[in-house]
């Protein structure tokens, strides 16, 4: 064990989730990859945690935060105007499609689902709230209340009634063969008798990923989410999309996740990649939920001047090179590849994703039972050749991809032979 893992292991909860046999320790990174205290060097194709969105020490975003650093400024509190917030705050309220949207800037994705929910359940004045099944929003009291997986809640203690919906798990045996219209009827009809059967009636919200990140990248079949909307609008319920993973051009395909189904959503929470590195997250929501009086209120840190300053330079780089074309064309590429090799490899049950957002669900090749081993085996054996990937899924069975959006047409062909080579290693 290294001395610092040692020290790691002494003074850190063993909850604390450390990857690989022998946890890296990453000192430097410049484009798409890191390099470690051992001197190797890889690509890194979950770009941080989802959070290097567009790469290492980029020089835009290491400028603009020294810019503000220069200033003196680093922190006066939000109770003043800052100017790189209201700019932060326009640009996204545009992205984001919603009418009349406002923005409030947080830490984390966290507290931007914290936020958000707040806001819906003090407008509705309802702590029922709908999520997914299999889903994951964050780790606070709130945060684990709409998360969907017994080993990320902690426990079952929660300041939310929540009832949790079919639509991101077609996998399940009980929809084996729909197709996804069908798939898609099966689970508007089941929502319809959720509501009429598992709730009170007076539902606050839906918080739903448009993929599913922490859940392996499953998702739900473009469109569900309109059908779904269509519904919780009859019932005044609002729809809150957390683009914490899918936001900002990754899934190729649209600026937001939501986008892919074609609705717009009353909120949207965001986080990870905005700062490319630096902690910054929020919510942007339909003006007049987010001008109920004293729904949510002041964050010490939320919207700071230096994540200001690293996000407006992340934001502006995303769209001045078009990354989500990037996305979409190296994701593309890559899915392409791997869902093409992926017959040779029995134990591969499925290849899914979008854009630069896409994972290998591992089974045994005899049961079909999903096989955390096979995945922890990948992630070794792509280490080994200069990649770094994540885990994930309900069983930690799947293997997930989410490269920095700048990812090169070289670097994706050289994931890609990384990706098939270990394949082929542990087959
Ligand atoms: N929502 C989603 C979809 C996430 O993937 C995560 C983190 O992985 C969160 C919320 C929580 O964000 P944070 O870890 O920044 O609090």
């Amino acid at each position: 064990m290294s001395e610092l893992l040692a020290r790691h292991r002494a003074v850190m909860p063993q909850w604390t989730a450390l990857y690989y046999d022998r946890p890296i320790e990453i000192t430097g990174g410049k484009g798409n990859r890191v390099s470690d205290a051992e001197g190797h060097s890889y690509l890194d194709f979950f770009a941080g945690i989802l959070t290097n969105m567009i790469g290492y020490d980029v020089a835009e975003v290491r400028e603009a935060v020294e810019r503000q650093l220069a200033t003196g400024v680093v922190h006066t509190s939000t109770v003043y105007l800052l100017r790189g917030q209201v700019e932060l705050a326009e640009k996204i309220a545009r992205l984001s499609g919603i009418p009349d949207a406002k923005v409030f800037f947080t830490n984390s994705g966290t507290e931007a689902n914290e936020a958000a929910l707040l806001l819906a359940t003090y407008e509705r004045r309802s702590n029922q709230v709908l999520a997914m099944r299999q889903s994951y929003h964050g780790k606070s009291f709130g945060a684990t209340a709409v998360t969907s997986n017994r080993a990320w809640k902690n426990s079952g203690l929660t300041p939310f009634n929540t009832v949790f919906l079919h639509g991101a798990d077609r996998h399940l045996p009980q929809f084996a063969g729909l197709s996804d219209a069908d798939y898609t009827r099966v689970c508007v009809e089941d929502l319809r008798h959720t509501l009429a059967t598992a709730t009170g009636g007076d539902v606050a919200a839906l918080i739903a990923e448009p993929i599913q990140g922490v859940g392996g990248f499953t998702m739900a079949p473009d469109g569900l989410f309109a059908a779904y909307k269509e519904v919780l609008d009859e019932h005044g319920i609002l729809f809150i999309s957390d683009e914490v993973q899918t936001g900002w051009g990754r899934t190729g395909q649209s600026f937001f996740g939501i986008g892919n189904h074609g609705v717009t959503p009353d909120a949207m929470t965001f986080a990870k990649g905005l700062g490319n590195g630096f902690a910054v997250g929020g919510v942007v929501a339909r003006g007049d939920l987010m001008d109920a009086p004293h729904a949510v209120g002041l964050s010490t840190f939320g919207g700071n001047p230096i994540a200001m300053a690293a996000a407006n330079a992340t934001l502006d780089y995303v769209l001045s090179h078009d990354l989500q074309a990037n996305a979409a064309a190296q994701g593309a590429f890559i899915i392409s590849g791997l869902k093409d090799a992926a017959p040779r490899f029995p134990f591969v049950a499925d290849v899914r994703g979008k854009g630069l957002m896409f994972a290998l669900d591992l089974v045994d090749p005899e049961t079909g039972a999903p096989s955390p081993a096979l995945a922890a085996r990948m992630m070794e054996e792509t280490r080994k050749r200069g990649l770094l990937a994540g885990k994930g899924g309900l069983y930690g069975n799947v293997m997930r991809m989410a490269p920095p959006l700048t990812l090169t047409s070289e670097e994706a062909a050289e994931g890609l032979k990384i990706l098939v080579d270990s394949l082929e290693a542990i087959s």
